[in-house]
């Protein structure tokens, strides 16, 4: 029915249409017809006054030849531009109507009157009359004359026709304008009528389809169940099948079962040592090659040690196979324990055993490892048949990559490092023999050290710090010194302090340092010293720790006013490890009125957002600021900043290792506030920083005096 109606309703649409383009059609010829009359009325208008002008031209040159008065010709010519003009105005207008021959006759015919009647004129200026008259009356003239009339008159009665022309031709047009309109309106009409009856049909042509694809649904629907029934028929029956296949699978899988166990034992032969239950040296091998995979992409080392258990062959000897094999796999058991982890380890000879350390930052780290592993092993005793025994053993060890990236290379070099040890007095050697040496050096003087720490072999220095306006003594940094009892103060904190910080020895150290300055300066108070504020350095394994806050208060407990005298002294990239917690921690020990000063500052990474953020009282800057201060002009500019920066955020400033008179006149315009070095003093002995700083030689003095008084 829709479609109907938009059919119909487009047909009209079109028709409407159609029939306003063609009349506007017509109607636009028409006008342009219709501007043409004029133009014939103007035309004819033109015709009869050149008839006129002709007519009286004519006359003039008559009289002229009759009287012989020579006046006629300037009334004649008088006339001419007249003329010309109309002429021009009928060459203008000519080509815009119809044109017959009359008006080519015409001209032509005043040409030649006009050649004439000036022969005429010349006779009369000559005197001869009778000649000029002759002239005029002649044949010729008439005929021209004759010829002109008769083609005014055509040229008259050709403009007629020219208006009738144009008025049929409107009139045709106009006719056949309105039969083209009809005609197509009838078109139309009848187009739209078949259109009509054609979507009629369409319509129940469609309707009938319609009805048949229900009838076809109706018909898919009945198949469709009958298919279900049958899909369902046949899934049970292929479920029964399964089922049955399955049954007689778990029957054929149970009767090959022992064939499978058979294959895993096999497998575990395959790659497992038997006696020990640890991997053999296949597997191992294999291990080794994977770690050394994410050594790679965690960019660090891993270390393979060979391990030989001395005198073996003896106790096999005189426990028998048995007994050798009892402690075998109490030696295994001992390793798994110490390690951890079974994975790590190999049984890769009749008394050898391989350990793999997979996560290896220093060389120094196996070597402390594997003195841990050696002392616990001489510790350890095995017992077998009642009887205790203490082994020993020698190692060997290669490093990946230094010394081979491959699983069989490393293995073999920590094997030919393992026979060196053997045939020398070292309990382990590496494959490197500058590693060895290395490694034994650090070791030794790391032993040194855990026990200059156990015989209170450290010392604190004392280094002051002066107002740079006043000159006078503000602080001292309190810095460490070993005074081993062999060599004295032979090793500089630089080569100390690192290892002190890697065995994590630094914890002890420091708060040992922290309880020593404290103490001092409560000593210093006690016995009536102009007493100054200590600054104790802090390492980050000490900052880090969680009791840290708590070993503070603890030395600020030892004696009453003691915050007042302590200063911790805290490196700027040690802060931003952990910005949250070194805040919250840094914040606590504040709280108890103890200062805190940022370390080495322009020497890490700290963004100046967060320094506003830190609590704390100074900012040292470090030596190489000072140094390039007075080098270059951007030192200069560095170092002025950075007062200024501290001072915008209430910050005292402290200039650190200043060595000459020009530095410390360069920082007192800057305005810093206080500066420590050489140029002052060196750290010096706590005596000798107590009587050259604190009075205590005047005090002295004072004491001795009064007693002796
Ligand atoms: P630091 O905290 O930057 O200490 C300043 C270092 O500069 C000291 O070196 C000091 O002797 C040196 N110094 C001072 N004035 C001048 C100078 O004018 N010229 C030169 N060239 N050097 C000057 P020292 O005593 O060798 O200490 C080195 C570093 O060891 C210290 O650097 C500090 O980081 C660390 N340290 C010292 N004592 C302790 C401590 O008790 N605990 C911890 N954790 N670290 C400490
Ligand atoms: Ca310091
Ligand atoms: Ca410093």
């Amino acid at each position: 029915m829709k479609l109907r109606r938009l059919a119909f309703a487009s047909g009209v649409v079109l028709a409407v249409l159609v029939l306003a383009s063609m009349n506007w059609n017509a109607y636009s010829n028409y006008r342009s017809m219709e501007l043409q009359l004029p133009t014939i009325g103007r035309m004819e208008v033109l015709g009869s006054e050149m008839g006129r002008l002709q007519e009286i031209r004519r006359n003039s040159v008559r009289m002229a030849a009759a009287s012989g008065d020579r006046t006629w010709e300037a009334r004649y010519r008088r006339f001419e531009p007249q003329m010309d003009l109309l002429i021009a105005e009928i060459d203008r207008l000519d080509p815009m109507v119809y044109r017959g021959d009359a008006a080519d006759t015409l001209s032509a015919a005043d040409g030649a009157l006009d050649r004439m009647e000036n022969l005429a004129f010349n006779l009369v200026r000559a005197g001869k009359k009778v000649e000029a008259q002759a002239v005029l009356s002649s044949n010729a003239h008439e005929d021209q004359e004759d010829t002109y009339d008769a083609g005014m008159a055509a040229f008259n009665s050709d403009l007629q026709h020219t208006d009738d022309f144009v008025r049929t031709k409107l009139r045709v047009e106009l006719r056949r304008t309105v039969i083209t309109t009809l005609a197509s309106t009838v078109f139309l009409v009848v187009g739209s009528v078949f259109l009509f009856r054609a979507t009629r049909r369409w319509q129940r042509v469609l309707v009938e389809s319609n009805s048949r694809l229900s009838q076809k649904s109706l018909e898919l629907e009945e198949f469709n169940e009958q298919l279900d029934k049958k899909v369902s028929q046949r899934t049970k029956e292929l479920k029964d099948s399964a089922l049955a296949s399955l049954n007689m699978m778990q029957d054929a899988v149970r009767e090959r079962g022992i064939s499978v166990q058979a294959n895993e034992k096999l497998n575990y032969l395959a790659y497992y040592d038997v006696l020990t239950g640890l991997a053999n040296r296949q597997l191992f091998l294999d291990r080794v090659a994977q770690y050394m995979r994410s050594a790679v992409s965690g960019a660090h080392k891993l270390a393979v040690v060979m391990i030989d258990l001395e005198r073996f062959k003896n106790i096999n000897e005189s426990l028998g196979r048995e007994g050798g094999d009892l402690l075998l796999i109490q030696m295994a058991e001992w390793l798994t324990q110490e390690l951890g982890d079974a994975n790590l380890l190999g049984r890769v000879g009749p008394d050898h055993f391989a350990v793999v350390l997979p996560n290896i930052k220093q060389e120094e780290d196996v070597a402390r490892f594997l003195e841990k592993l050696m002392t616990d092993f001489l510790a350890h005793s095995f017992v077998v048949d009642c009887t205790a025994f203490r082994l020993t053993a020698k190692l060997g060890v290669a490093i990946f990559p230094e010394d081979g990236d491959d699983p069989e290379v490393l293995f073999k070099h920590a094997d030919a490092a393992l026979k060196k040890a053997k045939a020398s007095g070292d309990r382990y050697l590496f494959y490197r023999e500058k590693m060895s040496e290395m490694v034994a050096g650090k070791l030794t003087l790391e032993n040194q050290l855990r026990q200059a720490l156990d015989n209170e072999e450290f010392v604190l220095h004392y280094q002051p710090k002066v107002n740079l306006r006043s000159g006078q003594l503000t602080s001292a940094e309190a810095l460490i010194r070993w005074n081993d009892p062999r060599t004295g103060l032979l090793v500089p904190p630089f080569k100390f302090i690192p290892i002190l910080e890697e065995t994590g020895l630094i914890k002890e150290v420091g708060r040992w340092a922290l309880r020593k300055a404290v103490q001092d300066y409560l000593r210093w108070c006690a016995s009536g010293l102009s007493a100054v504020r200590i600054a104790v350095n802090v390492s980050p394994l000490q900052l880090r720790h969680r009791g840290f806050v708590a070993e503070v208060e603890e030395a600020i407990a030892m004696g009453e006013g003691a915050e007042a005298g302590l200063e911790l002294e805290i490196t700027e990239s040690m802060i931003m490890e952990d910005v949250e917690h070194s805040i919250a921690s840094l914040q606590a020990i504040r709280n108890m009125g103890v200062s805190i000063a940022i370390d080495d500052f322009g020497t890490g990474y700290s963004s100046l957002g967060y320094l506003s953020k830190l609590p704390v009282d100074t900012l040292k800057i470090d030596r190489s600021f000072v140094i390039g201060m007075t080098t270059s002009p951007d030192g200069l500019s560095l170092v002025s900043t950075m007062i200024t920066l501290a001072h915008s955020l209430k910050l005292k400033v402290v200039a650190e290792g200043v060595e000459t008179e020009e530095q410390s006149q360069v920082l007192r315009l800057l305005r810093c506030d206080e500066m420590q070095g050489y140029l002052f003093s060196k750290p010096v002995p706590c005596d000798v920083f107590e009587s050259r700083f604190l009075g205590a030689d005047d005090l002295l003095g004072a004491r001795v005096a009064s007693s002796v008084i």
